[in-house]
C-alpha cells in the first residue's frame, strides 16, 4: 500500500533520540527549550511552547485566550475534531462557518454574515479557529480585520501548514493572529512521533500556555502570590494539565526540524507533477492561493461526479484495493454524532457537505517516489475511465 502519509527518519534522527537516551535528562531537560527556540527563530516568533500534542496545543491556547463556559468559539467544519472540540473542553459552546468552495477553507465572506448576526444577537464568538487546510493558508488579512472590527481572537490551527508562508512569511510568525499551533504528528510534514507546539508574539499568552502546560505550577516569584517559602518551593496558580514533550521528543523534532525547507520544496515538486499529470482527468486538483506558498501536508482532488461512471465511494474503494492508500480529510465535524447530538444538521454548511461527498486526498509524503506517484496516477486513470 503506498500510504497517504508517512514520517521521514534519517539515521541523524536516531543518533538524536539516542543520545537523549544517554543523557542525564528525558524529560524537563535541555533539548525541550532548544527545540522552542530553534523553530521560533525559524518561523520568526518571539515564543513557543512545546507540547505533547496539537489537540493539548489547541487547549492550552484557548485558556490562555481566557476562553470558558458561555463562551463560543467557531472554526472549519472541514478539519479534524480537534479544532472543535478545544473550545469544548474549556466548556464553551462550538460552531462553525462553512467553507470557501475554491480554497476548502473557512469562508471570510461566510464569517462576515455569521459575525453580523451574532452581533446583533449578543452572542458574537470570543475566540475563531482558522484552520489552514492541507497547508494552504486562510485568507488571514481578511479574517485578521473581522476579528479586530468584531473584538475576537484568532488561532490558527496550521497542523499542516508548517514550512508554508503567508504574504511572504513563514505560517507562525503570527502577524495575523494571536496564537498558531503545530502539530508533530507522523502524518504530518515534520514529527515528533506524538508532538505540538504554541506559538505566540505575546508574552502574557506565552507565560499563560507553560503554566497550563505543567499543572498551573510555577517556580517563578513574579507570578506567586507571596514571597517564596525557600528554594523548594513552587505554587501552583491555576489549574493545569501534563501537556509537556519528551526530551525524546524535542530532539527529534529538532533533528527534524532542519530538513523542513526541503521536505516542503519537494512536497511543491510531487504537486506540480501530480497538478500535469492529473490535467485531462475529470477532477480538480488543489487551489493555490498566489500571495501563499502551501505546506502541501494533503493532495486534496474534487471528483468531477457527473463526469464519471462510478460513485465516489466506488472511486476511494477502487483505489484501496488496487493498493492505493487514499484517505478523506475530513468528515465534516458538525455531522459527528457528538456534535450532531448539540442540533447541528448536516445541510446547516451545504459548502462542507458539497466538498465531503467529492474530496480523496491522494499520497503525499517527501519520501514519495516519482514511480510510485506515476503508479498512483495510473491506478486513478483507470478507475476513473473505467
Ligand atoms: C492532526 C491535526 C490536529 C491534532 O494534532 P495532534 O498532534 O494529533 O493532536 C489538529 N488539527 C488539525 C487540522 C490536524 O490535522
Amino acid at each position: 500500500m503506498i500510504p497517504y502519509g508517512r514520517q521521514d527518519i534519517t539515521q541523524a534522527d536516531i543518533d538524536a533520540v539516542i543520545d537523549v537516551l544517554g543523557s542525564d535528562f528525558l524529560t524537563q531537560g535541555p533539548k525541550v527549550p532548544a527545540f522552542e527556540a530553534s523553530l521560533a527563530e525559524k518561523v520568526g516568533v518571539h515564543h513557543a511552547v512545546a507540547v505533547n500534542s496539537a489537540t493539548s496545543a489547541l487547549h492550552i491556547a484557548c485558556l490562555a485566550l481566557g476562553l470558558g463556559p458561555g463562551d463560543h468559539l467557531w472554526t472549519s467544519p472541514v478539519t479534524f475534531v480537534a479544532s472543535a472540540n478545544c473550545g469544548l473542553y474549556c466548556g464553551a459552546s462550538v460552531d462553525f462557518v462553512d467553507i470557501d468552495p475554491v480554497t476548502y477553507n473557512l469562508c471570510p465572506k461566510a464569517l462576515e454574515i455569521k459575525l453580523i448576526d451574532a452581533e446583533r444577537e449578543g452572542c458574537l464568538p470570543k475566540v475563531i479557529v482558522a484552520v489552514h487546510l492541507s497547508g494552504q493558508p486562510c485568507d488571514m488579512a481578511a479574517i485578521q480585520e473581522l476579528a479586530q472590527r468584531f473584538g475576537i481572537k484568532i488561532i490558527e490551527d496550521a497542523s499542516h501548514a508548517i514550512g508554508g508562508r503567508y504574504r511572504g512569511d513563514y505560517i507562525g510568525k503570527c502577524q495575523y493572529s494571536d496564537i498558531t499551533v503545530f502539530s508533530f504528528h507522523p502524518v504530518k510534514i515534520i514529527t515528533t512521533a506524538e508532538g505540538g507546539v504554541a506559538v505566540t508574539n505575546d508574552d502574557h499568552l506565552a507565560q499563560r500556555m507553560n503554566l497550563f502546560r505543567s499543572h498551573g505550577v510555577t517556580r517563578d516569584p513574579a507570578l506567586m502570590t507571596h514571597e517564596s517559602d525557600g528554594p523548594w518551593y513552587y505554587q501552583q496558580v491555576e489549574l493545569g494539565f501534563n501537556y509537556r514533550m519528551t526530551e525524546l521528543q524535542a530532539a527529534l523534532g529538532l533533528s527534524q526540524l532542519e530538513r523542513l525547507d526541503s521536505y516542503v520544496a519537494r512536497r511543491h515538486s510531487l504537486a506540480r507533477r501530480y497538478d500535469q499529470l492529473l490535467a485531462d482527468l475529470p477532477l480538480t486538483c488543489p487551489w493555490q492561493h498566489p500571495d501563499s506558498y502551501s505546506g502541501l501536508h494533503l493532495y486534496i482532488v474534487r471528483l468531477h461526479l457527473a463526469e464519471i461512471s462510478r460513485s465516489h465511494r466506488e472511486v476511494f474503494e477502487a483505489l484501496r484495493e488496487a493498493g492505493i492508500g487514499v484517505n478523506l480529510h475530513y468528515i465534516p465535524v458538525h455531522t459527528q454524532p457528538y456534535y450532531a447530538a448539540m442540533g447541528f444538521e448536516s445541510d446547516d454548511f451545504p459548502n462542507a457537505m458539497a466538498y465531503y461527498r467529492e474530496a480523496i486526498s491522494l499520497p503525499m509524503f517527501q519520501t514519495m517516489t516519482e514511480q510510485q506517484q506515476d503508479e498512483v496516477v495510473e491506478v486513478l486513470k483507470r478507475v476513473l475511465t473505467a
